[in-house]
């Protein structure tokens, strides 16, 4: 039977949306009719599946109304102008990829005599895409792209936090039938989801540890691989050669993009204590010069909290920093404008590694500092985590840098910037800790884990007979 879900608008705070969730009945006939396509789709061959991708994304860019709903799903515009653009260049880097990536075309001589060995690769059927509410489109795109143009099959099951960009996606496909047949969105929250995973063949989840590590068990019990993509609590550590000004202008950007509602965004900044005063002055300046969306979605740089109860975390996290001694420079308060929820660029220091703001995920513009001694402390300190997402060390001394870097447990480090796995997108890098599990989403890999690499192996002498199984020939 399908059930009713109503949608929270973040610049209002009304619910002013609704979504029909498909009962585990219909999402199986939905996964049953994608998979019937498949074999189809991916005999067409990578460059028909690419011809098809790129028609569809160009078609979708072009038309407004997917741009549009996004920016009521997360109450923002350019991000949302982005996310849509940026679906042009994911196209774009698989489909220039995928010529060389899927050519196992060939044959060579096996270490064992008289065999010859030719490869297979055989895309998964049906891959399941489970994504959350912080950009919504790209994080859905990002991983159903690759498995598609890999030739499989993918229902994607976006956030219900997020969900009215379905419908105009939707709507897209309608002059692509080939692709309406390969591709679902299906609108549902998580027991959706959880039901998707019933259904599928391979799974990519992007969201929190604690979902993540159901979607693990799920998967582990019916033996089907899964990446997840989970959360982080990225540290920044500003050397002792940096230029305060340069680096909190470098930490300020890469914590409040997206209104810190990033998996990559800085949450945690070690700065060495010969610069800590300079760089907090700095830091504080630039911050409370930063505007909100508000009223205006078109101006400023902070948009509003998507997720009605991330507020609430924030707050905790705030409230517990300030009972234990911490100092709130700027920000920290959450503000109602027009009935969305909004803070401000937060600064803060006295903090330390009882807090909750340095130990969980706060997904807010909230930049706790504190001063390290020396390098081995500022190394011991990024790496009190229980994440290992990304991080990034700011200096001019690039071999100091790079030092600190290779010491920090996490899978991506920038050195001189910060979140820089939004713009590098064929580095691979794994998740530490519990940030992720699995086979990288970036690099080639992210294509070629949707597939499974077969051998065809081919003996050219007369195969041994069962006189080779006689125990005396073993000597
Ligand atoms: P979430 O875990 O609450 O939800 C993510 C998705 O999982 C949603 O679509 C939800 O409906 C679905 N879901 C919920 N329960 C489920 C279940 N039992 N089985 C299957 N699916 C289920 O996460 P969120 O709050 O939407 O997203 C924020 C989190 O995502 C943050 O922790 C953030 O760091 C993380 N994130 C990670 C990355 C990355 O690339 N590592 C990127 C963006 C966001």
């Amino acid at each position: 039977m399908t059930r009713e879900i109503s949608v929270r608008n973040p610049r209002t705070g009304e619910d002013d949306y609704r979504i029909q969730v498909a009962d585990a009945a219909e999402l199986a006939g939905v996964c049953d009719r994608l998979r019937q396509n498949q074999r189809a789709w991916s005999e067409a061959g990578s460059e028909h599946r690419c011809r098809v991708l790129k028609a569809w994304s160009d078609a979708l860019i072009g038309r407004g109304d997917v741009a549009a709903a996004l920016a009521v799903d997360t109450g923002r515009h350019l991000i949302a102008a982005v996310e849509v653009q940026a679906l042009g260049g994911i196209v774009e880097r698989w489909c220039r990829a995928a010529p060389d990536l899927l050519d196992v075309s060939g044959e060579w001589a096996s270490a064992t005599p008289g065999v010859v060995l030719r490869d297979q690769l055989v895309p998964y059927e049906l891959v399941g895409v489970i994504s959350p509410w912080n950009f919504p489109l790209l994080l859905s795109m990002l991983d159903a792209v690759p498995a598609l143009v890999a030739g499989c099959s993918v229902v994607v099951k976006p956030s219900e936090v997020t969900p009215r960009f379905i419908e105009p996606l939707t709507a897209s496909l309608d002059d692509y039938p080939e692709l309406a047949g390969v591709l679902s969105v299906v609108a549902g929250d998580g027991a959706t989801g959880a039901a998707l995973i019933e259904n599928v063949d391979a799974m990519a989840f992007t969201g929190s540890v604690a979902t993540g590590r159901l979607v693990a068990e799920s998967c582990a019990r019916r033996f089907i691989p899964v990446f997840l993509e989970l959360g982080g609590k990225d540290p920044a550590v500003v050397l002792p050669s940096a230029n305060p000004v340069q680096a909190a202008k470098t930490v300020l950007r890469a914590s409040v993009q997206a209104t810190g509602q990033a998996c990559q965004s800085l949450e945690r900044v070690y700065v060495h204590e010969s610069g800590f005063d300079a760089f907090v002055k700095a830091l504080v300046e630039m911050a409370e010069s930063v505007e909100l969306n508000y009223p205006d979605i078109r101006k400023g740089q902070i948009g509003p909290l998507i997720f009605d109860k991330q507020s609430e975390i924030i707050s905790a996290h705030l409230d517990d920093a300030r009972l234990k001694g911490a100092t709130i420079h700027c920000g920290g308060i959450i503000e109602t404008h027009g009935g969305g929820k909004w803070i401000r660029p937060t600064v803060l220091t006295g903090v330390d590694h009882s807090m909750r703001v340095m130990r969980e995920e706060t997904f807010g513009p909230v930049m706790p500092v504190m001063a390290y001694r020396d390098l081995d402390e500022a190394i011991a300190l990024a790496n009190d985590t229980e994440f290992g997402l990304s991080a990034a060390v700011i200096g001019p001394d690039i071999d100091q840098a790079e030092y600190v870097a290779r010491r920090i447990n996490a899978g991506a480090v920038g050195i001189n910037d910060g979140a820089m796995t939004v713009d590098v997108q064929d580095a691979p890098h794994d998740s530490f800790g519990f940030s992720g599990m699995g086979v990288s989403r970036m690099g080639n890999s992210g294509l070629m884990r949707y597939m499974r690499r077969k051998s065809i192996m081919i003996r050219h002498t007369q195969a041994k007979g069962v006189e080779s199984l006689e125990e005396s020939l073993l000597g």
